[in-house]
């Protein structure tokens, strides 16, 4: 059976490696897979996902207005998909989850998409929040905390350094650095 997988984390664990991985694991058995990611910048015509430890490969974009339902239908022919991996789930509508509950049901298409969970205020980010009450499983992809314990927030640095309380949820273009803390550091960053 076909399932929807949600892989989330704080920033920084891992998330575009394993994914990236698991679509070598299905290209190299000779199956098609579907890479998507954000297009949260406009300046690229073309997605890339890049890990941190130096693999990447291109990737189609979405936004918040892109139907999935119909590019999943022209990418699925004339070879069917195995499988679709989506970065930055984050920013998918709640609609869009939908529609990818339907790619899984309908069409019968694993999809495994990978998000962050929370934003630099320790909101939901709407895909997240979607994708946690939707998702047939949920996987904690881990990362640590300056202290060792392990990081499940995301605090928000200026280009001084200093947490950032309050804003938009996505800062783009600016010098802004996103750290992942444990739940204890990231109250005393943000406390006023
Ligand atoms: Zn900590």
């Amino acid at each position: 059976m076909a399932k929807l997988y949600f892989y989330y984390s704080a920033m920084n664990a891992g998330k575009s490696t394993v994914l990236l991985q698991s679509a070598h694991n299905y290209q190299e058995r000779g199956m098609r897979v579907l890479l998507l990611t954000a297009s949260i910048d406009d300046r690229f015509e073309t997605g890339q996902i890049a890990s941190r430890i130096g693999i990447s490969a291109e990737a189609s974009l979405f936004d918040s207005n892109t139907d999935l339902i119909t590019l999943v239908k022209d990418e699925n022919q004339p070879k069917a998909l195995s499988c679709i991996l989506i970065d930055e789930a984050q920013f998918l509508t709640k609609e869009q989850v939908y529609d990818l509950s339907e790619v899984v049901d309908k069409l019968r298409i694993p999809v495994l998409a990978f998000g962050i969970r929370t934003d630099f205020q320790g909101e939901l980010f709407e895909g997240s929040k979607a994708l946690l009450a939707w998702s047939d499983k949920l996987i904690e992809l881990k990362t640590v905390c300056h202290c060792g314990s392990k990081a499940t927030m995301v605090i928000r640095l200026n280009a001084q350094g200093i947490p950032v309380k309050e804003g938009a949820q996505v800062e783009i273009g600016g010098n802004d650095r996103y750290l992942s803390v444990c739940r204890k550091h990231f109250k005393e960053a943000v406390r006023d």
